[in-house]
Order: structure tokens, then C-alpha cells, then sequence
């Protein structure tokens, strides 16, 4: 199929949710996220669906960072619901309450 734009391939391959989750239907990798297969500067390339929706709707991502689910929904490309992480802030994220090295504040 041809599409006219990136956004209609984007719309016409996502389906939304209850909780307004545009959720990827195409090809889905084993941890969750979809994948899109994408003719970059003449080469094919797969890509991650959810950061094709996030350069095409919100910005270009810079060195270093990454696209972090608000909605926690690893196929959802919702522009609304990503937002640009750097590495960092992502593990300090996900790190349990309580995690923290013991014994270094010790007096
Ligand atoms: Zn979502």
C-alpha cells in the first residue's frame, strides 16, 4: 500500500484505545514495541514505531536521548503520550523506592 504522508502510514496502522492509546498494529517485537519498516536515504531500515511517531509529531531527538511511554503502553504512538527522556532520567525512573545504596550516609 502507498501512503501519501508518514502520519497517514502512522493513522491508517494504529488503532485507539479506551484510554485514547493509539495503538501500533503492525509488526510488534517480542518486548512490546511496534515496529516499522521505513525506506531511510534510499535503504530499508526497521524502525521503532513509537519514536517515528515522536520525530514526525513532536521533535527531532537529540543525542543521548530516548522515547519513554507516559501511558506505559509499549505499542502505543501517541504523540501525547511519549516524551523524550534522556538514558538517565529513564533508569532513575524505573529504579524502586528503597533501592539506594546502604551504609553511605552512615555518620
Ligand atoms: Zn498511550
Amino acid at each position: 500500500m502507498k501512503y501519501r504522508s508518514l502520519r497517514e502510514r502512522l493513522d491508517v496502522n494504529s488503532a485507539l484505545d479506551a484510554d485514547g492509546c493509539w495503538i501500533w498494529q503492525g509488526a510488534i517485537a517480542s518486548h512490546g514495541y511496534g515496529r516499522i519498516n521505513m525506506r531511510v536515504d534510499g535503504k530499508h531500515k526497521s524502525l521503532w514505531a513509537h519514536i517515528v511517531a515522536f520525530t514526525e509529531y513532536v521533535r527531532d531527538l537529540a543525542p543521548g536521548e530516548q522515547v519513554d511511554h507516559r501511558c506505559f503502553k509499549r505499542a502505543c504512538i501517541n504523540p501525547d503520550h511519549l516524551q523524550a527522556v534522556t538514558k538517565t532520567i529513564n533508569l532513575e525512573r524505573r529504579r524502586p523506592r528503597g533501592s539506594y545504596k546502604q551504609g553511605e550516609h552512615n555518620g
